[in-house]
């Protein structure tokens, strides 16, 4: 018996998903056991993996021996970002037991996903929620305060700190994103219209933010982006890049919209509620500016002068 699945993420934290990293023969209980910790581990980490990549014609890695006789079975699973992936066991004629085993597995898992999901998740973009946003921020800023460099094993995991270059220290980036005169598509087309625009956006920032960031929506057409960098323009460049993506993009019966996005660096005297507002000022810059512009908090004179923010220098992040 064989299994293969997508692997959680490579060891530089890059989604590789052409990868099917985790074959092994089903033989006795310590490979239960590895598989068990697999799904543990892995569907709730799992990258954002095309099912395409993953159906019966996918290649196998090189040194996987999968038996020619016997079946293959395929369950589809899901990662905590919602994508859709396939875990796919081979099997000789013989192994019914733990084909059984890997079900009952799987189900028992898809169970867990539906409970959290409940919890923390926006149920149409399917993107998480505001109070899982206000979680996160404070389990990053404690770990990273109780360990300000200690996030080099991080795995991108809620409720575990996530998987980063060793030689890069911790910073994160909080982005709001709102949608620009969206009243209008729903007078002009409809609220349903308006909810698949939604739907539409969530999908394009999965597209264009890396495995480590988190989205969320926060209500209406208000998103929240939480960027894992110290690099401000590399921060820059994901913003300006979803701003683009969304300018360009052919919505169905409506055609172009627009977003303005603020961000800004959050540092460890921050609540989630202080580091939203500074960044959701600069989203009302951006609004005021003209409207799909990507403005940022922090090197706005005017918006600094007008904040409590500390002196740059006094800066620290968390
Ligand atoms: P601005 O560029 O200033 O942001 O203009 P706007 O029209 O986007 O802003 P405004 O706050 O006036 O309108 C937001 C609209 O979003 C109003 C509300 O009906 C709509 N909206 C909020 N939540 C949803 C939703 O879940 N689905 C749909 N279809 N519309 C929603
Ligand atoms: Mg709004
Ligand atoms: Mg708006």
């Amino acid at each position: 018996m064989f299994v293969a699945a997508p692997l959680p993420s490579s060891s530089s934290g890059q989604v590789e998903s052409s990868a099917l990293a985790w074959v092994t023969r089903l033989t006795g209980a310590r490979e239960r056991r590895e598989l068990a910790q697999l799904l543990l581990d892995g569907v709730l980490s799992w990258p954002a993996v095309e099912r395409a990549e993953l159906d019966e014609q996918s290649e196998l890695p090189a040194n996987a021996v999968v038996p020619d006789h016997g079946s293959c079975q395929c369950w589809e699973m899901r990662s905590e970002f919602g994508e859709q992936s396939l875990l796919r066991v081979w099997s000789p004629p013989d192994c019914s037991d733990t084909l059984d085993f890997v079900g009952h597995l799987v189900r028992a898992y898809q169970h867990v996903l539906r409970l959290l999901d409940g919890a923390e998740r926006d149920p149409m973009t399917g993107l998480f929620n505001r109070k899982s946003f206000d979680e996160t921020f404070w389990r990053l800023s404690m770990n990273c305060l109780e360990r300000p460099h200690a996030a080099d094993s991080e795995t991108g995991v809620p409720g575990q700190p996530e998987r980063r270059h060793q030689d890069s220290p911790p910073g994160y980036w909080l982005g709001v994103l709102d949608v620009d005169h969206f009243k209008r598509v729903n007078d002009e087309h409809g609220h349903l219209i308006g909810d698949e625009v939604l739907i539409l956006l969530a999908r394009l920032m999965r597209q264009v933010f890396r495995r480590q960031d988190r989205f969320y929506r926060f209500g209406g057409e208000e998103f929240v982006v939480l960027l894992p960098s110290t690099d401000a323009a590399i921060a820059d460049a994901l913003f300006q890049r979803l701003r683009r993506t969304v300018e360009t993009h052919d919505f169905p019966q409506v055609g172009r919209i627009t977003v303005s996005l603020g961000y800004t660096q959050i540092c460890s005297k921050d609540s989630p509620a202080g580091a939203f507002d500074r960044a959701d000022q600069a989203v009302y810059l951006a609004k005021k500016s003209g409207r799909n512009r990507v403005v940022c908090f922090d090197i706005e004179p005017a918006l600094r002068s007008a904040s409590v923010l500390p002196p740059a220098g006094d800066i620290e992040l968390f």
